[in-house]
């Protein structure tokens, strides 16, 4: 078993981002008092700053939902048309119970680098990242079978969306999954994601050899935190994610890719700023 080096490959990313010179600008807006928020928007300004991009961080304060959703569609729908902001984010969750189905028609779709619109010019970054992950350390997609556990709207589908595009045979596993299938499934999995958020859902023992195991899972338990995959010393001779330091690295790097791409396509043909 051997763990990739997510940290390197985030590192090379961004390195490469930099190096173009590019100054694009963020907008990060978040909301209430989340502190897996706070910590996340305080990665992205980092990684920002790190590649030589600029981001504002808006905290929006309301004392109801209605006035939050007034501030918050009026902010984005400003933000559409302001040609110094090339992406814009949304930090999840909102409270007051806003989703980003709420606000969804303020954000514009070539500023969407979280690529969470359907229409979106973006894959969302953490599938996007897995799928640039494994293209980065060679691995073959085509004809393989996939098999990701978890269908939420921004990892498991999406990814599954990609993996079709790029000829995998996908299996999508839910909750409803029958256990033993699952089991079946990651047993002759040339790739297997597990993005469930369950703490020792799948021992690493589990796959084959040669097989890729990503593990999108973030589990908070009091000796710190874990993915979704118990790592066994006995385990057959795979390629596996760490966490942390695993996904979540190329999650924030991707981030940064597609706000460069963004800056790019608003500038070609135009006169930077
Ligand atoms: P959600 O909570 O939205 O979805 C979890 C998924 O797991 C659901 O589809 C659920 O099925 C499925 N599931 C639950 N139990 C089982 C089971 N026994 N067998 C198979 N599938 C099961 O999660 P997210 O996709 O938002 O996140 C998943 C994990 O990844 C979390 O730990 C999150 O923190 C982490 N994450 C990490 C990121 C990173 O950058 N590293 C980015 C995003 C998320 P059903 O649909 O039937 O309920």
């Amino acid at each position: 078993m051997e763990f990739i080096d997510c940290k390197a490959i985030a590192q090379k990313w961004k390195d490469e981002i930099k190096s173009t010179g590019v100054n694009a600008c963020l907008y990060v807006i978040s909301a209430g008092d989340d502190p897996a928020s706070a910590a996340y928007i305080k990665g992205k300004l980092k990684d920002a700053e790190e590649v030589g991009f600029k981001c504002i961080h808006k905290h929006l304060e309301a004392k109801n939902r209605d006035q939050l959703l007034m501030n918050l569609t009026f902010l984005l729908n400003n933000l559409q048309y302001d040609s110094r902001v090339d992406g814009v984010i949304v930090q999840l969750p909102l409270p007051f119970s806003i989703t980003f189905g709420d606000i969804k028609m303020w954000l514009s779709k070539e500023k969407d680098v979280d690529g969470f619109l359907s229409d979106s010019i973006f894959d969302p970054c953490t599938p996007d990242g897995i799928v640039q992950l494994l293209k980065e350390i060679n691995v073959d997609i085509d004809g393989k079978l996939c098999v990701i556990a978890g269908r939420s709207d921004i990892v498991g589908k999406p990814l599954a969306e990609i993996m079709i595009r790029e000829n995998a045979t996908v299996a999508l596993c839910h909750s409803h999954t029958p256990s033993k299938l699952l089991y079946q499934l990651a047993q002759k999995a040339d790739i297997f994601v597990s993005a469930v958020g369950q703490k020792d859902f799948i021992d690493s023992s589990k796959f084959k050899t040669g097989a890729v195991v990503i593990d999108v899972g973030i589990n908070r338990t009091e000796q710190g935190m874990c993915g979704d995959i118990t790592i066994n010393p006995n385990s057959n001779d795979i390629l596996i994610t760490p966490v942390p330091g695993g996904v979540g690295l190329l999650t924030r790097a991707m981030l940064m890719k597609h706000l460069l791409v963004a800056y790019q396509k608003y500038h070609t043909g135009r006169q930077t700023r």
